[in-house]
């Protein structure tokens, strides 16, 4: 049974961190992280979570969720902190699952930063590094542990971790695992922790299979939602460019020389396209990279670091691959192809219009993909501003009047369509690169738009990135 709370939106705008009885340590961090006053999902889940019970809560990335769960379970586990350096005094107290190695990593460095003044320890372990190099720290001893579910069992069955103190387990994003297959993974860690312990949920949609995991592994819990499930941000202006596949390069292009953002990051299905635009739009003299589940580790930490710190101010990236990104201010979101699983919608526009910043989320959708886009627009309840894009060859695009083109796809007086500030206008010159996109049975690019029409392959996408334990972890 789950019961629903309606939360008091009066109460929770004057919730303070020091209001919700939060440790000085903590409380500490929190100032130094530039905190002033809990979110809503914060203001919600913490009082819940320190009371004891189980939580479903919705959430999506940039609502603060990560917080949401860290500061209760790290308010829960203080007693238990200890300066003593045998290993036997820290053992595993927290299990933190995420489906990504990326989630795992920024997850952990916020528990990191907000445990800073505590005697509390914490690591992450994922797959696709050697594991060996984990060994030595979970030696020593940590109370929260963050993990991939597919490592995690690695290290059980190498003995190089124990189970059986972990009283508060998360799940993180709950629906992208079920997505990336680790409903077996999660069972059989399940089965090894203690009956008696509190476990709290988050997941970005509530879909079926979400209330039936809940259902099978929450006792009784709370459901907490901070808007409408499946609802995108408020704050995120959204607009489709309908145009042909063939011209969605040169609108893309358009859309990035006019723009003022900084950072952009731009979605594609595969990782073949992803590469493919990275190559190109760098031969145009933009700045930019991909980031997908065939590059190494340490390739998509180096670009996901230049992406940052500014180096790089295209993102180019697969779904999996941006699952749970925080990349604070993100301005812009361009989907370059929709996904066809809308669930994948709201996720990827999740990483623009954080913590209450405004952004601006760009799909290209061609004549195919309209289908998706309806069912994307049945999922938010809401319909999408249309505009027509560039229409005709790029030859053909390039005779027509700038002002024209300028006129006719700018909206509100956005810059997106303004002429380029600084970004050189080189053209390809690779005629791979140039060549109009061909539909399936020839030897490129990419496979047709209504490939997984009837449901996505869950496998391949799992391989991906962690998700099935003998490739990956
Ligand atoms: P998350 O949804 O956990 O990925 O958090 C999104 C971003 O919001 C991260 O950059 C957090 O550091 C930031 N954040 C979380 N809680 C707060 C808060 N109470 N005040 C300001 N920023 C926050």
């Amino acid at each position: 049974m789950m019961t629903a709370t309606t939360g008091n939106e009066v109460t929770q705008a004057q919730t303070t961190f020091e209001s919700l009885g939060l440790a000085p340590e903590i409380l500490k961090a929190l100032s130094e992280s530039g905190y002033t006053k809990p979110t809503p999902i914060q203001a919600q889940a913490i009082p819940l979570a320190l009371a004891g019970g189980d939580l479903m809560a919705g959430a999506q990335t940039g609502t603060g969720k990560t917080a949401a769960f860290a500061l209760p379970l790290l308010q829960k586990i203080l007693p238990l902190a200890s300066n003593s350096a045998s290993p036997a005094r820290h053992p595993i107290r927290a299990l933190i699952l995420t489906p990504t190695r990326e989630l795992a990593i920024q997850v952990e460095e916020s528990v990191k930063a907000y445990a800073k003044y505590t005697n509390l320890r914490s690591l992450v372990v994922f797959g696709g590094v050697d594991i060996k190099t984990q060994t030595p720290s979970l030696m020593r001893g940590v109370e929260i542990l963050v993990a991939t579910p597919g490592r995690l069992l690695d290290h059980v069955e190498q003995r190089t971790l124990q189970l059986g103190q972990v009283q508060m387990l998360i799940l993180d994003e709950a629906d992208r695992m079920l997505d990336m297959g680790f409903m077996p993974d999660l069972k059989r860690i399940l089965a090894l922790l203690p009956k008696q312990r509190q476990n709290l949920m988050f997941s970005a949609t509530f879909s079926n299979e979400i209330k039936k995991l809940s259902e099978a592994f929450l006792h009784n819990p709370t459901l907490i939602e901070v808007a409408r499930s499946n609802a995108t941000a408020e704050n995120v202006t959204q607009k489709v460019y309908l145009v042909e596949q063939a011209n969605k390069h040169a609108q893309l292009t358009d859309i990035l020389r006019g723009s003022d953002a900084s950072q952009v990051i731009v979605f594609t299905k595969t990782k073949l396209t992803a590469s493919r635009l990275a190559k190109q739009l760098q031969r145009e003299g933009l700045l930019a990279d991909a980031i997908h589940g065939d590059k190494s580790q340490k390739e998509r930490m180096e670009a996901l670091d230049a992406f940052k710190q500014g180096k790089v101010a295209v993102l180019i990236a697969t779904d999996v691959a941006a699952r749970g990104l925080d990349i604070d201010q993100l301005p812009m979101v361009i989907n370059y192809e929709i996904p066809s699983a809308p669930e994948d919608y709201v996720h990827r526009i999740g990483r623009t219009g954080r913590a209450g910043a405004s952004g601006t989320a760009i799909s290209l959708v061609s004549p195919e993909e309209e289908k998706y886009l309806a069912e994307i627009e049945k999922l938010i309840k809401r319909q999408i501003d249309k505009l027509p894009g560039i229409t005709g060859s790029r030859s053909g695009r390039e005779a027509q009047p700038r002002e024209k083109r300028e006129d006719r796809n700018s909206t509100r007086g956005e810059s997106i369509s303004q002429p380029s500030r600084s970004l050189p206008k080189k053209k390809s010159s690779d005629p791979w690169f140039d060549k109009p996109y061909e539909p399936s049975g020839t030897a490129t690019v990419r496979p047709p738009v209504n490939r997984h029409a009837s449901g996505r392959s869950k496998a391949p996408v799992a391989a991906l990135l962690g998700g099935l334990r003998r490739q990956d972890s």
